[in-house]
């Protein structure tokens, strides 16, 4: 039986284990090539090292060592440790008597694979019942690297380890989503949008889809919903699938989006019909104007010809009024 309730059991040999465990730190790796719990098993019987748990990357974790005695993980510290380590090694000699170790599957040689959704939410979630546990600190929390800085620089390479101690020290309350970052003030999507203030800790707080991308930068709006102008003024950010809004008087919230969606979408029929309306009248004003513009005065090559005309029977009448009868 598993120590873990999300975890399978496939003990190592008790030879590969130590008698106690201190449970001082957590230490997180990565597997650099064995991409299943199985392959890290067979890893462990080959060569005889073990931790305590491996994380897979369909989220499936196997429990290889109890977590009341020590595995073979941790054990040595080259030059250039964390001094976090120092009196840890002062007082056990093996770091294997003070840590609970975890692997993660990763099929790259190089550990650069990121986590998937599952792996992380597994991980995240067996790291904060470890802390939680033994009443290890989010700041007792480390990477192999911190022992190993040479031989394990990447170990546990590509991991979200800002995010999981964020994530311990909120009491799993906050989750940064999967291939996103967050620096403690702005929570960046993959598309380069951030996400900040209130809106941020939404996101952090509620399990948020990581597909769910913010289109742009919050922003201040005079009316958030035309469908529901009673709510008035506040901030928005727009997302691929959801929209937060935000007002003085209710704080965050999470907007009807398909309510809107629907009353715009009406708006859009109506402005397009009233917007064709208006052009046929400015057409018709147009050809109206058109026709004013046109010349009625009087042509002046026809006012000249008359003239002439006029002069020829004048001088006929001039003639036929001096001519005798
Ligand atoms: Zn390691």
């Amino acid at each position: 039986m598993a120590d873990y309730p999300g975890a399978i059991d496939h003990n190592v040999p008790r030879s590969f284990m130590f008698n106690s465990n201190a449970h001082a730190a957590i230490v997180i790796h990565k597997t650099g090539g064995d991409a299943t719990p199985e392959a890290i098993y067979n890893t462990f019987i080959a060569s005889g090292n073990s931790v305590h748990y491996g994380v897979g990357t369909d989220g499936t974790i196997w429990q290889y060592v109890p977590e009341s005695l020590g595995a073979g993980g941790n054990c040595c510290v080259e030059v250039g440790y964390d001094s976090f380590w120092q009196p840890y090694l002062s007082q056990y000699g093996n770091l294997n008597l003070c840590t609970l170790s975890i692997e993660h599957c990763d099929g790259s040689l190089t550990n650069s694979t990121p986590l998937t959704s599952a792996q992380q939410e597994a991980s995240f979630k067996l790291v904060l019942y470890l802390a939680n546990k033994y009443h290890i600190a989010p700041d007792h929390i480390k990477p192999h690297s911190s022992l190993d800085p040479i031989s394990r620089a990447h170990c546990p390479g590509a991991y979200p380890f800002t995010d999981l101690i964020n994530y311990v020290q909120n009491g799993g309350g906050s989750m940064t989503p999967v291939g996103w970052h967050d620096d403690g003030t702005t929570l960046t999507a993959p598309n380069g949008v951030g996400v900040r203030l209130g809106f941020r800790d939404y996101v952090l707080s509620h399990n948020w889809d990581f597909m769910n991308w913010p289109l742009a930068i919050e922003q201040g709006v005079t009316l958030l919903e035309a469908s529901n102008p009673g709510l008035g003024g506040g901030d928005q950010q727009v997302f691929r699938w959801a929209m937060l809004g935000y007002t003085q008087l209710r704080g965050v919230f999470v907007e009807w989006l398909g309510v809107e969606l629907a009353t715009v979408r009406q708006q859009a029929i109506t402005y397009h019909d009233l917007s064709k309306q208006l052009q046929a009248e400015v057409d018709s004003l147009k050809q109206q104007l058109a026709t004013t513009q046109q010349p009625t005065g009087i042509d002046p090559t026809t006012v000249k010809d008359r003239l002439t005309a006029i002069g020829l029977a004048a001088d006929t009448i001039h003639l036929l009024v001096t001519q005798p009868l």
